[in-house]
């Protein structure tokens, strides 16, 4: 689950990481009100939005008057924010963090991140942090500095003094630095985070360490435990699709092909995906029913999937073992029925009782194309998605 960054500068603030005093805000009037609040002359009018990049797509200004302030949130509120992390149509702003304006020296980028290799915590730094920290990794690799922390010890401060020093703090801030690196690093074990990123941190002109951004990802499996992270969920940054699925407790996640995907189990959904790019197609969702579903829930399985209007055309993959063919067949043709399917139809099962669903479905008059493989399947589902 991801949060807006004044939310992760909450938290960071709790583990006593210096970030800019700023206010979250949903309307032109309050973001003025706040600048007001805030005090000073000079303020950064900041989109917040689930997805980084925002400077570059427009969505962070700097104002130095309250007019400017007005101006910039005015735009900035409602625009649809597009940035690379959004996706083509981008995302809609409808709140803003309006922040005291800091004295930049100096841009360094700092994250942690589970690491599922080592299984250990990987905390890495550049000092060649700011918004074009992606061509670093690609063009200069050298430039990023990791240790790995061991959750049993934690951040050590030999370890943490050294990845200061390699990212460029100066010694004058090194021991300001250390206590941002383990507060960090404290808040991510805590919350069960799995990506924590802090990127601007600066030097202020006065030598300060201050975080300026912050981008949170936490593990959604760990949620029950952390209703104080729960509580931060923003609804209006989620797909609708994905939201409604959490309510049927399907794994369900939107991509951008035209050929809709059912399947039980999640290693089959993969194999699936992948058998059907290996055909040429490209898969319109990832959707796994799990193992217990009941009719209900396929019928609503597939209506999620129909609601993507880019669907030309739709694969059921399943295998029966403690899932019946004969339930999910009855869930095809209910649904079916319910949406008035008009995209072809391929349907490929194997295992329990899958000469009653094979029944059911030819029983139902609905135009199903049969297949008996895998490949058969992807190679039919393909077709048929061409064809429409
Ligand atoms: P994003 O990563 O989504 O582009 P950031 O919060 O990193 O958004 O802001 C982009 C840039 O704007 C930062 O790299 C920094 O240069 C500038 N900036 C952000 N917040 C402030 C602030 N409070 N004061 C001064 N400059 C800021
Ligand atoms: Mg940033």
């Amino acid at each position: 689950m991801k949060i807006h960054e004044y939310q992760g500068k909450d938290i960071l603030r709790q583990y006593g990481v210096a970030v800019p005093r700023g206010i979250a805000c949903f309307s032109v009037d309050e973001a003025v009100a706040a600048a007001q609040k805030l005090g000073g002359s000079l303020w950064v009018v900041k989109a917040q939005i689930h997805a980084g990049g925002r400077g570059k797509g427009g969505g962070v200004k700097v104002a130095k008057s309250l007019d400017d302030v007005r101006t910039y949130a005015t735009s900035i509120l409602g625009m649809q924010l597009k940035t690379h992390q959004t996706g083509p149509d981008g995302q809609k702003v409808r709140r803003l963090l309006i922040e005291e304006g800091a004295d930049i020296k100096k841009e360094i980028y700092l994250a942690a991140v589970t690491d599922r290799v080592t299984q250990k915590i990987c905390v890495m730094g550049s000092s060649e942090g700011g918004m074009d920290i992606e061509e670093v990794a690609a063009t200069h690799p050298e430039k990023i500095h990791k240790v790995f922390v061991d959750p049993a010890t934690g951040l050590t401060d030999a370890d943490a003094d050294a990845l200061s020093s390699k990212i460029g703090i100066p010694a004058d801030s090194i021991a300001q630095a250390r206590s941002v690196l383990k507060g960090l690093y404290k808040a991510f074990w805590e919350t069960d985070a799995s990506l924590a990123e802090i990127n601007p941190l600066i030097l202020t002109g006065d030598g300060r360490v201050v975080a300026l951004d912050a981008k949170w990802n936490f593990d959604s499996n760990a949620l029950y435990r952390h209703p104080e992270i729960t509580e931060y969920r923003d609804l209006d940054e989620e797909d609708p699709a994905e939201i409604e699925a959490s309510k049927f407790d399907l794994a369900y996640i939107q991509l951008d092909g035209n050929i809709g995907c059912l399947v039980n189990g999640a290693g089959l959904a993969m194999a699936t995906m992948d058998t059907i790019k290996l055909f040429g197609g490209e898969p319109a969702n990832f959707l796994d029913v799990g193992g217990g579903a009941t009719t209900e829930k396929v019928t609503e399985a597939f209506k999620i999937m129909l609601g993507n209007p880019n669907v030309k055309a739709i694969l059921v993959n399943i295998f029966g073992g403690i899932m019946r063919c004969d339930v999910i067949a009855e869930g095809v043709v209910s649904a079916s029925r319910a949406v008035g399917l008009k995209v072809p139809l391929v349907v490929r099962m194997k295992g329990t009782n899958e000469d009653l669903g094979k029944k059911i479905l030819a029983e139902s008059g609905l135009p199903i194309i049969s297949a008996d493989t895998m490949a058969q399947a992807a190679e039919k589902v393909v077709a048929a998605a061409k064809k429409a």
